[in-house]
């Protein structure tokens, strides 16, 4: 997918986008804003979009998507764009005293600068202190964009340097809509993907494009059967997972239990795209079983055993 490059392509985000067209309009942006919400509900994105707006060389309210500027942001490569985000699990004091020495200089190829901190959340103690200094008394041309989940896990003082903008999270049919306009997708694939998302559109897209619920399929129809070789197979994807896929997909198996579950007790029910046969087991153990499984590929269990152990448990 192309990125995309303007404001009004936001989708759910109406209160936020609004308060940001008008700031940009008016040229009265803050200088430092903190977007809150929930992960994969457009925060980067806007962010991202709002800069096009900023530093295409045609169009301050239809960024082109051809000059000079919008390609080099198409490529990731617009100098005066600036990106910080958690090395390993946390941003640390290094990163920010080598941002600082970088906004010494002015923009090379627009008017401003912008900053856009990722997860400012993982800021360590040191570095929110050091950025402080920088959201004081920042230089004219630098715009910072601090993306959090939580304003709570933020240095108050930091927060108040900053306008905040809440993002929500998304209704179930605007992800549903998206998914089968933008990405394609069958009705009811896409109203599983919907549900499974809880309001992040960006989590729908990643478990669309990752297959992550075909695997959930295959795992399951694996567990019951007896086949040692659908075992072995869908055994041996998942080891090649890298780590947060392999977190995502057994979240996506406590979905499986939890929903199972509630359409046993006539709560609500059972989602079209999971795998047509539920789990029949208590889901106390189930939970334990892959919290176990959770714990084990953290600590560098090999993941073959993690998982298998799982399989045996689950089924
Ligand atoms: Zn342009």
């Amino acid at each position: 997918m192309r990125p995309l490059r303007s404001l009004k392509e936001i989708i759910g985000q109406e209160p936020a986008i609004r308060l940001l067209t008008q700031a940009l309009y008016s040229r009265r942006l803050h200088h430092a804003y903190l977007f809150t919400g929930q992960e994969g509900v457009g925060k980067e994105t806007t962010a991202k979009a709002l800069v096009y707006h900023l530093f295409c060389n045609v169009s301050l309210d239809e960024p082109c998507g051809s000059c000079p500027a919008c390609q080099k942001l198409d490529k990731g490569l617009h100098t005066d764009l600036l990106l910080v985000e958690p090395e390993k699990r946390e941003i640390k004091i290094g990163q920010i005293r080598a941002l600082e020495r970088e906004l010494h200089f002015r923009p090379i190829n627009a008017e401003y600068r912008v900053v856009i901190i990722r997860s400012a959340e993982k800021l360590n103690p040191e570095a929110g202190n050091a950025l402080l200094k920088s959201l004081e008394e920042p230089p004219p041309y630098v715009l910072f964009f601090l993306l959090a989940e939580n304003a709570s896990r933020l240095l108050p003082t930091i927060v108040s340097r900053c306008q905040l903008v809440r993002f929500r999270p998304l209704p179930k049919a605007v992800i549903k809509d998206y998914l089968i306009k933008r990405l394609g997708l069958d009705e009811d694939f896409a109203e599983t993907l919907a549900e499974l998302s809880a309001g992040s559109l960006g989590r729908a897209v990643e478990l669309a494009e990752k297959g992550l619920l075909e695997d959930l399929h295959a795992f399951v129809s694996a567990g019951t059967s007896n086949k040692a070789s659908a075992k072995y197979r869908i055994l041996e994807r998942l080891v090649k997972f890298l780590p947060e896929d392999q977190k995502r997909f057994l979240d996506l198996l406590r979905l499986w239990v939890l929903r199972s579950y509630l359409s046993e007790k006539g709560a609500s029910p059972y989602p079209k795209g999971l795998p047509e046969e539920r789990y029949k087991g208590d889901p106390f153990s189930a939970e334990l079983a892959i919290a176990l499984c959770e714990s084990a590929l953290e600590s560098y269990v090999f993941p073959e055993l993690a998982f298998h152990q799982l399989m045996i448990k689950l089924f």
